[in-house]
């Protein structure tokens, strides 16, 4: 049976590659600190003989017994207040964290997969964004603690490949949604749910002209795993090209939830990316891969899900 560490399982994605690569017939390792995960997102796979769940800070030396034929690296906070508040872990995890998944990696011959995101090209003076587009970040601003680790992953990982022959993918994910994210991470998609479903008006930041991309969380995971499978070494684009200015994605949520509540305007965060949206011809190209789910069909599986919530988890969520 083949093996595969996820980093990060707990989390958002991670949780949904451990549900893949169980589908798929894998022995899924689980790895995670739980700093921003949560263990429900895994509870339905404890039960499994072929999944187990290592409590653990990558940043930390990363020990697996026996065998391990794939690695996928997905542990780090993700959302701008996560990274806001715990920025020193963030550099770590994408830097000391990814070395350690390496040196892992090379020791059991594994073939790795990092997570690098569309923040390595900061708020990008190239549109869409191409991967040889070679980005736009403030080193030293508030989102730099993630851009830059994520950038500096990328990098590491290049050179593994380059210096010790090591199998790496490396996939550039755009903003992506779907059910089991943290409804007070907040992200734009949780963040503008839970205030419809609390009955609190919606906190659009700045004039809401900055735009963003959305891909429903099934598309993104097909798209990973065709490229953890393929040939292909250099970085690749995935999301969904289908871009939208963050008002009016308000205006779709409010339709969505036929909640009566309004807009309202609050101070854009400094160095929010004004414009984002993923050229994937290199995607379509290597790996014969486009997103098959329109914003519509993923926001209600989304919304599904949040309605599921109790009204003191909703009201817990408030921040
Ligand atoms: P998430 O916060 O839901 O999941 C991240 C998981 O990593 C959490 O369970 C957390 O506890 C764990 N973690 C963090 N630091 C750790 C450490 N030092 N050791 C062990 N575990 C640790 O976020 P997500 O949205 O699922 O993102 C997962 C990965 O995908 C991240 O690497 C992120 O940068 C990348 N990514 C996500 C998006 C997106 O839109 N969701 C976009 C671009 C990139
Ligand atoms: N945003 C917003 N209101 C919120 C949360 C986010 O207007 O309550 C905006 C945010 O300023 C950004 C966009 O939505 O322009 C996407 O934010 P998110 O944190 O989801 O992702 P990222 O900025 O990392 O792409």
């Amino acid at each position: 049976m083949q093996k595969v560490l996820i980093t990060g399982a707990a989390g958002f994605l991670g949780s949904h590659l451990c549900d893949r690569f169980i589908k798929e017939g894998f022995y899924v390792i689980a790895m995670d600190n739980l700093i921003t995960g949560d263990l429900k997102n895994l509870e339905h796979l404890f039960k499994l003989e072929t999944f187990e769940f290592y409590n653990h800070d990558v940043s930390k030396f990363v020990h697996v017994p026996g065998k391990l034929d794939y690695i996928l690296h997905f542990a780090s906070p993700a959302s701008p207040i996560d990274y806001l508040k715990i920025p020193i872990q963030t550099l770590k995890v994408g830097s000391l964290g990814t070395h350690n998944l390496l040196g892992l990696a090379k020791e059991k011959k594994a073939r790795i997969l990092i997570a690098s995101t569309s923040e390595v090209y900061g708020d990008p003076l190239v549109h869409p964004q191409t991967e040889d587009y070679y980005g736009n970040v403030n080193t030293i601003g508030p989102r730099g603690v993630y851009d830059e680790a994520k950038r500096f992953q990328e990098s590491i990982t290049m050179a593994y490949h380059t210096y010790h022959g090591l199998e790496t993918r490396i996939v550039r994910i755009f903003n992506t949604y779907g059910p089991r994210m943290r409804l007070n991470d907040g992200r734009v998609v949780p963040a503008f749910i839970g205030q419809a479903l609390r009955g609190e008006d919606l906190t659009v930041f700045g004039e809401g002209l900055q735009t963003r991309s959305f891909c429903y969380v099934d598309d993104l995971v097909e798209g990973i795993y065709r490229l953890l499978f393929s040939d292909y070494v250099y970085p690749v684009n995935i999301g969904n090209p289908d871009e939208i200015t963050i008002k009016d994605f308000a205006k779709e949520i409010i339709k969505l939830t036929g909640t009566k509540q309004k807009i309202i305007y609050k101070d854009l965060p400094t160095n929010d990316p004004l414009q984002r949206q993923p050229d994937i011809s290199k995607a379509k190209e290597i790996i014969g891969w486009e997103p098959k789910f329109d914003r519509n069909k993923g926001m209600k599986r989304t919304l599904d899900y949040f309605k599921e919530f109790s009204e003191e988890e909703l009201k817990k969520s408030e921040h």
